[in-house]
C-alpha cells in the first residue's frame, strides 16, 4: 500500500533496523523501544490487523517469532519477552499494517507496562454470556 510507512520499510524506501527476512515477513527495531531489543515483526504483504491477515501469512509471521525469540533470548538473556499485537485504533494501533511487537524484559528492568494489570473477579453470568454468544458467532 502507497502510504503505509511498514510497506516503505519492507520496499526500503524507509530506513531500519532490520533483524530478519524471508519471503514472507521482514522484522526490524522498533525506534521507540519499550525495552532494548523490542522488535516488530510484519508480514510483507500488506494487511492491516488480525481480521484481515491471510492464514498463511499470519502463520509465517507467527512461526518467524520463533526464530527471532530465540535469537532475542540468546543475545539478551530476557526474564520474558511479550508478545504483543494490536487490532484497531480503539486500542491504540497506530501503523495499520498488521505487527507483532516482540518485547523482551531484562531482569531488573522496569515491568512491560501491558504486562500488569490488576486481576479483579468478574460478573461469572455477564461472562458466561458472552461466551455464549461469542461460541455461537464463530464461524
Ligand atoms: P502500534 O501500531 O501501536 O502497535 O505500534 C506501532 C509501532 O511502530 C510503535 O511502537 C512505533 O514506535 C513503531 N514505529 C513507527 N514507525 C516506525 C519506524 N519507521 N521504524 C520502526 N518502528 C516504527
Ligand atoms: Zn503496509
Amino acid at each position: 500500500m502507497e502510504d503505509c510507512i511498514f510497506c516503505k520499510i519492507i520496499k526500503g524506501e524507509i530506513p531500519s533496523f532490520k533483524v530478519y527476512e524471508d519471503d514472507m515477513v521482514f522484522a526490524f527495531e522498533d525506534i521507540n523501544p519499550i525495552s532494548e531489543g523490542h522488535t516488530l515483526l510484519i508480514p510483507k504483504i500488506h494487511a492491516q490487523d488480525l481480521w484481515e491477515i491471510p492464514d498463511e501469512d499470519l502463520a509465517a509471521v507467527h512461526l518467524a517469532s520463533k526464530k527471532i525469540i530465540q535469537a532475542i533470548k540468546d543475545v539478551l538473556n530476557p526474564t520474558g519477552v511479550a508478545c504483543l499485537q494490536l487490532n484497531g485504533r480503539g486500542v491504540n494501533q497506530v501503523v495499520m499494517h498488521y505487527h507483532l511487537h516482540l518485547i523482551p524484559r531484562t531482569a531488573g528492568g522496569p515491568e512491560i507496562p501491558v504486562c500488569a494489570w490488576e486481576l479483579k473477579e468478574g460478573d461469572m453470568e455477564a461472562i458466561k454470556q458472552t461466551a455464549d454468544k461469542i461460541a455461537a458467532a464463530i464461524k
